[in-house]
């Protein structure tokens, strides 16, 4: 059976762990190339765009693909609608790994915000130290808000057109943990987070930390985006693909 997850995440490398090993699936992982440095993975990869809905398609019949897995980040939009579409059209089975987003707990003070352009209003007018926890291509949106000092934090460093002009690039990859994350906030006198919703357990630390020292996130929402069969976990994952291969029960 020949699949192609769509990757990006710590399931999607879980997912690829599990299936490298089966001997009853081919399968590409396929990244969009965003991180120069991605982890090495156990088996086939492919890097970058597919065109759209338009290069998908061809490239699934090309592969003749029987099962897509979509294990983009909750905020990779234009990724899901594209496999969801390029499915659709198709025929192949979709299924799409969703990971629950972190509650707000009673000593959470979150402020939700629909983009980063609406986080950076959120800061309001009054100068703050403010501590960025997102990808790099969000980091633009706080050019509309100079008065600001902020701590971005990323894997890779960003492009230094339309930064901010108070701006300090922290480069690192996670998982981070509760004493660090606390220590880092402190240090830098923090005033306010701005995070996404990412859920999971990898960079969940900083919003533990910022409930302990009593510090505001601004959350940006999760877009909405289509999902194929929601599957909860890689393992998950598997089983479902199991049961669409070739001489399983579902597959006869
Ligand atoms: P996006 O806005 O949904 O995707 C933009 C375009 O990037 C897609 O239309 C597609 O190009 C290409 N692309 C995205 N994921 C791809 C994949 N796995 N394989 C091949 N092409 C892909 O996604 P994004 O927010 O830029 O995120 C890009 C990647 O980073 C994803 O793999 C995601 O899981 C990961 N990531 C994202 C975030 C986040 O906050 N957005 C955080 C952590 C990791 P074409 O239309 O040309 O096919």
């Amino acid at each position: 059976m020949r699949v192609l997850v769509l990757g990006g995440t710590t399931e999607a490398s879980a997912l690829a762990k599990l299936l490298a090993d089966d001997k009853r699936f081919s399968t590409t992982l396929s990244l969009a190339g965003r991180t120069s440095n991605p982890r090495p993975q156990p088996l086939a990869t492919r890097i970058g765009g597919f065109g759209g809905v338009e290069g998908l398609v061809p490239w699934l019949r090309d592969e003749k693909v029987d099962a897509v897995i979509d294990a983009t980040h909750p905020y990779a939009a234009q990724m899901s609608a594209n496999a969801a579409a390029a499915c659709n059209q198709t025929g192949i089975p979709l299924g799409s790994i969703v990971r629950p987003p972190w509650r707000r707990q009673e000593e959470d003070s979150w402020r939700i915000v629909p983009t980063a352009e609406a986080a950076a209003a959120a800061l309001g007018k009054t100068p703050l130290r403010v501590f960025l926890s997102l990808g790099r291509q969000d980091l633009h949106a706080f050019a509309s808000a100079p008065q600001h000092r902020y701590l971005a934090r990323t894997i890779e460093a960003p492009e230094q057109a339309a930064l901010p002009p108070n701006i300090r690039i922290l480069q690192a990859r996670g998982p981070f943990d509760r004493d660090s994350e606390a220590k880092l906030l402190s240090d830098e006198e923090i005033d306010v987070i701005v995070s996404k919703n990412s859920g999971g357990s990898a960079t969940y630390a900083k919003i533990e930390a910022a409930r302990e020292l009593d510090l505001p996130v601004i959350m940006i929402a999760r877009p909405d985006k289509p999902a194929g069969h929601v599957l909860h976990s890689p393992e998950e994952a598997v089983a479902w693909l199991h049961d669409r291969a070739p001489g399983s029960l579902r597959g006869v």
